[in-house]
């Protein structure tokens, strides 16, 4: 039976470019795959195109809060079999969203692969993150590293001014900047420990 994955990482770690490499890999072959972006922060008559920062690039429909991508899916489907269903910026699909993919996987039998953020710059899940690390087949870590070498699993937002936000909406479009760090730079770089503070309990 086809499965429902998650893969998750923080920003700029890849995933976009992992999405996209795989869907080549099944067209390569001469299947197709179906290819979906949120739309949440995108205008409506945008085109639009999944891209990557190494400059891959490919078209893809958006989703939006309230769609049935169930149906969607299984109209294509009908159309033309899919051999597979590509969902990046995954993080954004409601809950419900998460388990009509999980039925695209166990009842059309095609693969749902999803690609997204695990938390937001607070460390909070993202609602369809939440769904997909409770119910997805598969869970995979894409990983990339902090300043200091370990592994980022946290990231901050920086806003116009250069400065880190403590506080403020989930998602910033635009001007703001993302960096990911490690767990114990993000809660020094947030302001929740102060190295002076562990002094005499930890080395370094
Ligand atoms: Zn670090």
């Amino acid at each position: 039976m086809a499965k429902l994955y998650f893969h998750f990482a923080t920003m700029n770690a890849g995933k976009t470019t992992m999405l996209l490499q795989a869907s080549y890999n099944y067209r390569e072959r001469g299947m197709h795959t179906l290819l979906m972006v949120a739309g949440h922060y995108r205008r409506e008559d945008d085109t639009a195109f999944i891209s990557s920062r190494i400059g891959l690039e490919s078209e893809a429909e958006m989703f939006r809060s309230g769609d049935d991508l169930f149906a969607r899916v299984a109209e294509h489907h009908a159309h033309r079999a899919l051999h597979c269903l590509f969902v990046d910026e995954a993080q954004f699909l409601e809950e419900r969203q998460v388990w009509q993919l999980a039925r695209v996987a166990d009842r059309l039998d095609v693969p749902v692969m999803t690609y997204g953020l695990r938390t937001d710059f607070q460390g909070k899940l993202f609602a369809g993150s939440q769904t997909l690390l409770a119910i997805a087949d598969e869970l995979r870590e894409v990983r990339t590293i902090c300043r200091c070498g370990r592994k980022a699993n946290m990231v901050v937002r920086l806003g116009p001014d250069g400065h880190i936000a403590q506080e403020g909406e989930q998602v910033a479009i635009g001007k703001d900047a993302y960096v990911s760090l490690c767990r114990r730079h993000w809660e020094e770089e947030m302001g929740r420990v102060k190295p002076e503070d562990m002094v005499g309990f930890v080395r370094g």
